[in-house]
């Protein structure tokens, strides 16, 4: 059965298949191939997922949520509407659209995926991925790393070996990778970035430049007039190579304000964000312990690095051109797509081994050198080993007549324990005797999904212990589980033939808000006319005035957002 692949995104989120022919992309049901990662309910109480949410986002704000991905793997409750859910919940529902889109497409069910998360994910964030995918029906086959997806897109594994540098600008993070390929193993080298910086603070800010050079305060505006100004900016961002100016004209307050966006200003205004984009560049390479020069490719991932500012600077500061000829807010998904058909075996893609390693250490307390007490870190899975992985190494009792030895499991890279991540703990029963007459081996096992076993065994008694640590916080037990099952089940969503509906007709109540006088009225009107038409329920007749809408709104609604 066939095996999707998926890139869940902090801002858009996406899905293919690899076919005889390669990947193909798989359109939503608005037949869009990104679908936003916004969850929200209508006025009827029913859920929406991408597009139609992300509509809504600024005028019900209550009502729609977005970003929750940076709350992955914590126990952080979301407002929305009247229910409150955690990030896994809110990426479920999305995961779950996307699965639909993917049986529409594809004419039969699907049930399994491969999920790309950033490669600095830790356990606990990878864990909420992977239960996010069973919450929505999915078994998660494979997390894969995100850059590693962009790797394998541009095919960077069938070179023999070398070192590739990702840059990956989405919506409000900046990842910055160096993988390297050896040996049938892509490793992630170095990871850096800035988990605040994206497309959108561009937006913001050349609305921030706006606003105080006109001298009005933010406050002042109502919620209409900023989210009109935000979509009007983005949209002035996406078409900046196109046109050399763009004359806008903004209603702010009481005043009508003209302002020419033009390359010079944008990339004044821009100027302290790409200064803080080069920052992680240069960490990770110094992290890599690497010249610019022995990085053999430079691949750009993400929408933003669309930017021709964003191109030049890295063009500027590598003396090269990066890699983007593919499409940049597509290239994790193709990754994602093509590891799915490498776990169905498919007879297109040739064997290639392709190996992830563990992106951090994993250990266990023990005492530290003489006298220094606990609290100790002993490394026992060290990070950036190729996985799966089993190791085992032997502790002893460290008081005389112990009778217990408690196995407390961390994730992390620092000496001492309580700086890093506790992960479980086991209890294993030792027969008394003097310190360090007991020995105990303690077998870690971890495979690509992050899930961490622990196998315990007293020497001398041959008494085993085993554990599966998947129980962290963000994590969720069966009942938690079950209720998470129950809760989702119960929500209402729209069918797919009325979301095409529903999206129009929230496009044309955000026109009707945002204009004025005799437009207003006559977008009122032919609103007012779809939605009798709906009421009657004749599909054809539906479709018809589905598509002469769509027509009327596009003269209203010239400046593309999405
Ligand atoms: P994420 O990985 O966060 O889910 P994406 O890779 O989809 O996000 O990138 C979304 C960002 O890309 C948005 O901020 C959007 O404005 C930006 N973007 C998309 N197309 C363009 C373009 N043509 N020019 C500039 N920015 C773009
Ligand atoms: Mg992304």
């Amino acid at each position: 059965m066939t095996v999707i692949g998926i890139d869940l995104g902090t801002t858009n989120s996406a899905c293919g298949v690899w076919t005889d022919e390669g990947v193909k992309l798989i359109p939503n049901r608005l037949g869009d191939f990104l679908t936003p990662s916004v969850v929200g309910y209508d006025d009827s109480g029913k859920i929406s997922v991408g597009r139609i949410a992300k509509e809504r986002l600024i005028s019900h704000s209550d009502k729609t949520v977005a970003v929750f991905k940076r709350l992955m793997g914590t126990d952080h409750k979301i407002e929305i509407g009247s229910g409150s859910y955690t990030a896994t919940e809110l990426s479920s529902l999305v995961l779950r659209s996307l699965k639909e889109d993917a049986e529409t497409y594809l004419g039969e069910p699907v049930s399994r995926a491969v999920i790309s998360v950033p490669a600095y994910f830790n356990d606990n964030q990878r864990l909420a991925t992977k239960l996010a995918g069973e919450l929505a029906g999915l078994k998660v086959e494979r997390l894969i790393n995100e850059p590693t997806a962009a790797a394998i897109a541009y095919g960077l594994h069938e070179k023999n070996e070398g070192t590739f540098l990702i840059l990956d600008m989405g919506g409000g993070t900046f990842d910055v990778s160096i993988l390297e390929f050896f040996d049938g193993v892509m490793e992630v080298h170095a990871s850096a970035g800035d988990n605040y910086l994206g497309g959108e603070d561009f937006v913001d800010a050349m609305l921030n430049n706006i606003l105080s050079s006109e001298n009005i305060r933010k406050e002042t505006l109502s919620r209409l007039q900023l989210q009109t100004m935000y979509m009007k900016l983005e949209s002035a961002k996406r078409q900046m190579d196109a046109r050399a100016e763009n004359e806008l004209s903004f209603e702010l307050g009481d005043k009508i304000v003209n302002w020419k966006v033009t390359e010079e200003w944008f990339t004044k205004v821009a100027m302290p964000l790409m200064l803080r984009a080069k920052r992680p560049i240069e960490t990770a390479i110094r992290d890599a312990r690497l010249s610019p020069s022995q990085i053999n490719d430079i691949v750009l991932v993400g929408g933003a690095t669309r930017m021709k500012l964003f191109r030049s600077a890295v063009a500027k500061l590598f003396g090269r051109f990066p890699s983007c000829n593919l499409d940049p807010d597509l290239v994790v998904t193709m990754g994602a797509a093509i590891q799915a058909g490498l776990i169905e075996k498919h007879k297109g893609l040739d064997e290639v081994v392709l190996t992830d390693v563990c992106p951090y250490t994993l250990g266990t307390e023990v005492n530290g050198p003489e006298g220094a007490g606990g609290g100790f870190f002993l490394p026992i899975i060290e990070r950036n080993t190729v996985v799966p992985v089993s190791i085992v190494r032997s502790v002893q009792t460290a008081h005389d007549n112990q009778t217990e030895v408690a196995i407390n499991v961390y994730q992390g890279e620092h000496r001492r324990v309580e700086k890093n991540v506790f992960l479980g703990s086991l209890t294993a029963a030792v027969p008394k005797g003097p310190a360090g007459q007991e020995v105990i081996d303690i077998r870690y096992s971890y495979d690509m999904n992050g899930l961490l076993e622990v196998d315990v065994k007293v020497v001398s008694t041959g008494k085993k212990l085993n554990k599966v640590i998947e129980h962290a916080a963000g994590a969720m037990d069966d009942a938690t589980r079950a209720a998470s099952l129950k809760k989702l089940s119960a929500l209402k969503f729209h069918p797919r033939d009325q979301e095409e509906n529903r999206m129009l007709l929230s496009r044309g109540e955000r026109i009707y808000e945002t204009s004025l006088g005799e437009e207003r009225d006559y977008i009122a009107h032919v609103l007012a006319e779809f939605d009798a038409i709906l009421e009657r329920q004749n599909q054809l007749e539906i479709k018809k005035a589905r598509q002469q809408l769509e027509e009327v709104l596009k003269k209203f609604d010239n400046e593309e957002w999405f």
